[in-house]
């Protein structure tokens, strides 16, 4: 049985509230980028990990203590979420930090296809930005014009 991990976007994860529906599901159903995986030999989600924000251009090196977690408990294959894929600038030198020192783990480039990569992309970048519908900020708290729910009686 293959033993494998995922390494997420904490951005995507953190800031956009992501349940990794997409990963998830299509492990269990092995379609996706897990469809390789024999039906009578399912792979065994051994963990999921995350890249810990942003690094610098020199920082990739941060997922290394994540990545020896996995290894520890033996994966065999770490999949790289397709949200890392479409929108990671760093997914290349997270790639080298894992396989320098594990040349043996199968890094596999996304977890699920998108049925719009163009669409999935600007609705990230609307995520992101939040222009057509601002949540309230400290500022609104400030200013006193934050607005609050109906009390509960
Ligand atoms: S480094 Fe890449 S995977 Fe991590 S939060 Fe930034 S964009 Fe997402």
């Amino acid at each position: 049985m293959a033993k494998i991990g995922i390494l997420g976007c904490e951005s995507v994860t953190n800031e956009m509230n992501c349940v990794m529906i997409g990963c998830l599901g299509n492990l269990r159903s092995r379609e996706g980028l897990f469809k390789d995986y024999p039906e009578d030999d399912p792979p065994e989600l051994v963990g999921i990990i995350n890249c810990g924000g942003c690094p610098t251009a020199v920082g990739s090196d941060r997922i290394w203590q994540k990545v020896q977690a996995l290894v520890d408990y033996g994966v065999n294959a770490i999949h790289l979420s397709s949200c890392l894929v479409q929108l990671c600038p760093f997914k290349d030198a997270f790639i080298t930090t894992i396989q320098t020192d594990h040349p043996d783990i199968k890094v596999v480039e996304g977890t699920h296809f998108f049925h719009d990569e163009d669409a999935f992309k600007t609705g990230v970048k609307e995520l992101l930005s939040q222009r057509v519908v601002t949540p309230q900020r400290m500022n609104d708290l400030v200013f006193k014009r934050i607005k609050l729910p109906d009390e509960k009686s």
